[in-house]
């Protein structure tokens, strides 16, 4: 005979925490958790990925159906284990793959602690102090930006995307209004560079914007937008008549760390609302997701240099602070703690320089009616999001304790010393050539070449010369086998796991260029596994030389 509902009720009652203090089972709820971590511990050997990578059945997968029965609490727990086998770790010496961080365990416990209570940042109502969490961020990183808390205002969303969203929504507000009520009736533009992150585009579709409204400037060979070309673009758009909802500066592109002059876009931007006498300031948005972290270096003595930074590592945090610290002129910043903050996913804040600005964007109230009956603060009026989870504001403010500026500047400059090292190695051997040597982030992008090669002009003649496509192409190639058969060989253990991206940027005649990617992100990685990386591409070289 099967059991009754009640029984089972009664059994399910010890698979949730207990509502009333109960030390006897909160040590079984520790124990849990315990348990997921000693068998997530067991998946780890020398190289960077928790247990092994197999090939996935996403067939066998889509037979999965709900059991009749219910399971243990540890049986689902091995079962969600087994779920992380595979895993990159990247927190790991040999994993230098993208700007995907290792969260620290403060954020990992700011993260677990709303997911046990569920406070929800709809409104302060239903999240109290963790209400104040996601204010007590936006005060410190609006300080640290350089912009004033008082009028600014944070709020978390899903991600870098979001915060791109939100950028534009209240940009579409200011060049026409009411348009959130009444639809778009005209053709606003977006402008970012052509490096800018791929979510302008996303963001334009979502929006109705449309795609095709994203104007595309140029940018230079440091990856920075060209100011005087987005002068130009921006002039001739205003001419013609048409509205720029927003101007999207990357701060930190996502492959190669350039950085969009910010200062200049801006002074741009008021001149020419002055010279066309528009009756908006287009919007202006630092899409910092990468690159707002260096702002701790806005107060850094460079010339004291007290951390000890060597002095190429000086130079490199001292050229990317040189854009950073003009952060302060956008109307609103995205930030990304969960890519150079070291917390988990999802951790992005959209920053508004004036809070009014997200009046603008605000929902009328006699849509919600069950809402925001007490309090002053409710960011459901105008999040694009009902629910909102704790755990983006708990993590970003768990860092932000932990490390402070010290720690974010030792951490930071860590990495992009190692990525400084990496990179001087490259640039010294023949065989190699460094792409993005005049951006100074912890990614290093770098072409390798077979024998017989001038790595000393192939970059320019292969950036400008058309009579060499054939030859780019056959180079695309071979930096595809490379990494491949680097590849291989660290998912055995050997060398370091890096990655590659199908263009880096465009040669001047339109093909894309091809390239390696090392992106140091683990506090672990030191000088032997910067030694590694190039161990593996002269043994790849060996590897292709003799097929
Ligand atoms: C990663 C990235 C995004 C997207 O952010 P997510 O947090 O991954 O959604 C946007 N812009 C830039 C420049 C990025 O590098």
């Amino acid at each position: 005979m099967s059991a009754t509902y009640y029984e089972i009720v009664r059994q399910l009652r010890q698979c949730f925490p207990q509502p009333i203090s109960d030390r006897v089972h909160d040590a079984y709820f520790g124990h849990a958790i315990m348990q997921a971590i000693d068998q997530l511990d067991a998946l780890k050997s020398v190289t960077p990925v928790l247990g092994q990578q197999v090939t996935l059945d996403f067939n066998a997968a889509r037979e999965s159906r709900i059991a009749e029965q219910s399971m243990s609490l540890e049986d689902v727990t091995s079962r969600l284990v087994q779920h992380l086998s595979g895993c990159f770790i990247w927190g790991h010496p040999r994993a230098q793959i993208n700007v995907i961080p290792p969260p620290t365990i403060p954020s990992i416990i700011g993260g677990l602690l709303p997911s046990i209570y569920n406070p929800n940042l709809v409104s302060e109502e239903s999240s109290r102090q963790v209400a104040l969490a996601e204010v007590e961020v936006t005060g410190m990183v609006s300080s640290l930006v350089g912009i004033d808390p008082r009028e600014s205002q944070g709020i978390f969303t899903f991600g870098g995307t979001g915060t791109l969203l939100y950028a534009v929504k209240v940009g579409l507000e200011k060049c026409c209004p009411g348009s959130a009520r009444s639809g778009l009736r005209e053709s606003p533009v977006i402008v970012c560079s052509d490096r800018a992150h791929y979510g302008c585009r996303t963001v334009a579709s979502w929006l109705g914007i449309g795609e095709d409204n994203v104007e595309i400037v140029p940018t230079s060979p440091e990856n920075e937008i060209r100011t005087c070309l987005f002068e130009s673009m921006c002039r001739q758009l205003l001419r013609d008549g048409r509205k720029i909802a927003c101007i999207v500066a990357t701060m930190g592109t996502t492959d190669a760390f350039g950085l969009d002059d910010i200062h200049k876009l801006r002074e741009i931007r008021d001149q020419l609302v002055e010279e066309f006498d528009l009756d908006y300031v287009p919007h202006l948005h630092a899409d910092a997701v990468i690159g707002w972290a260096w702002s701790v270096f806005n107060d850094y003595d460079f010339t004291a240099n007290a951390l000890g930074f060597k002095h190429r590592t000086v130079r490199a945090l001292a050229g990317t602070q040189r854009r950073i610290r003009h952060l302060s002129d956008a109307d609103s910043i995205g930030i990304d703690f969960h890519k150079t903050g070291f917390t988990p996913y999802v951790s992005s804040m959209f920053l508004c320089k004036a809070s009014d600005d997200l009046a603008r964007i605000s929902r009328d109230p006699a849509a919600m009616p069950y809402l925001f009956k007490s309090g002053q603060y409710h960011p459901g009026k105008y999040t694009l999001e009902t629910s909102r989870g704790g755990g983006g504001p708990m993590s970003a403010l768990a860092n932000l304790l932990l490390l402070g500026k010290e720690g974010l500047r030792s951490l930071l400059g860590h990495l992009v010393s190692m990525s400084d090292l990496l990179a001087e190695h490259l640039e010294g051997h023949s065989a190699t050539t460094v792409l993005n040597s005049e951006n100074f982030g912890p990614v290093t992008l770098f072409r390798v070449y077979p024998d017989g090669v001038d790595t000393f002009s192939i970059k320019q003649i292969e950036q400008q010369n058309p009579a060499h496509r054939d030859q780019l192409r056959a180079h695309n190639d071979y930096n595809r086998r490379i990494f491949q058969a680097i590849q291989s060989e660290a998912l055995q253990g050997r060398g370091v796991v890096i990655s590659q991206t199908d263009c880096y940027r465009e040669t001047d005649y339109g093909e894309p260029i091809v390239a390696l990617k090392s992106y140091i992100m683990s506090p672990f990685s030191d000088e032997q596994y910067v030694d590694a990386v190039l161990q593996s591409i002269w043994q790849a070289r060996e590897r292709i030389k003799a097929e």
